[in-house]
């Protein structure tokens, strides 16, 4: 499942044929993917210009010229594809390969198309009036984005204050910190040195203000996203492997820690992370 360093790389790698091109005809082949796609999507869609595509957590949002967002999440699945339309090519083209899970075929102008596969269909496509992206009922309950100066110490123990969940799961809820899932919420909490298994509320003093261990935690959340997107991006130099996702009973990569990592279950999800160094 995709998550921010994923969508961030997916918006990168697309952007270039999308921004500022006019989406000159759209095939859609179902009625729905994880809902319904909305009313008269395809013409609402033709003869715009996309003017910018942004991310919000794990949703992509392209605003048309007609005033309205084209808001996109890849779900379980969800990919997509640019391909080349140009006659010279036309082998290549979506109509030609006949992948029964390409559902959003995006004809564009600049002689391009963006192709949306989503083998399992928990992807989602909407069309979002003008001035109404952040009142989106998909979006409206979203905290802060990790990598914006908008989340910092204060914000992330404001956030936590008097939360008797696990760190875990408070950096798992999406009002807490938007974008966040399984791979870096543990990974960052094993480069802060905190116990996945610790309460939220030892993030913040009484009164709510930011203790260390919520310093240490909001950079290195913002550390880990963005390495991984840097590794996305394909810097070769970037070493690829996790610190501790999937690392069970491997030993600790941390320096000067003789600790094996553990895999153990908080609310149905596997946690990784160094019983040693994360305290
Ligand atoms: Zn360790």
């Amino acid at each position: 499942m995709p998550e921010l360093p994923e969508v961030e790389s997916v918006r990168r790698r697309i952007a270039p044929s999308l921004v500022r091109a006019r989406i000159v005809g759209v095939d859609l082949r179902r009625p729905d993917l994880r809902q319904p796609f909305p009313r008269h999507f395809v013409k609402r869609l033709i003869r715009q210009t996309v003017l910018a595509l942004t991310r919000r957590a794990k949703y992509l949002l392209a605003a048309l010229s007609s005033g309205e967002t084209l808001l996109m999440h890849l779900g379980m699945s969800g990919s997509f594809r640019v391909v080349s339309t140009r006659p010279a090519t036309r082998a290549a083209s979506p109509a030609a390969d006949g992948d029964p899970h390409d559902h959003v075929v995006f004809h564009l102008s600049s002689g391009t198309a963006l192709v949306f596969n989503d083998p399992r269909r928990f992807g989602v496509m909407d069309l979002v009036p003008a001035g109404a992206v952040d009142e989106h009922p998909l979006l409206s309950r979203l905290g802060p984005e990790p990598l914006s100066d908008a989340f910092d110490a204060a914000a992330l123990s404001r956030a936590c204050r008097g939360k008797r969940t696990s760190l875990k799961a408070a950096l798992l809820d999406q009002r807490v910190v938007a974008g966040l899932g399984n791979i870096y919420a543990s990974e960052a909490l094993h480069v802060a040195g905190l116990s996945p298994r610790r309460r939220a509320s030892i993030l913040a003093t009484p009164a709510g203000a930011p203790r260390e261990a919520a310093e240490r935690l909001a950079a290195a959340i913002k550390a880990v996203l963005t390495q991984a997107i840097a590794r996305q991006s394909g810097d070769p130099y970037r070493d690829s492997r996790f610190l501790v996702y999937e690392r069970q009973d491997a030993r600790c990569l941390k320096p000067q820690c003789r600790g094996t990592i553990r895999r153990v279950m908080q609310s149905g999800r596997s946690t990784f992370y160094c019983p040693a160094c994360q305290r």
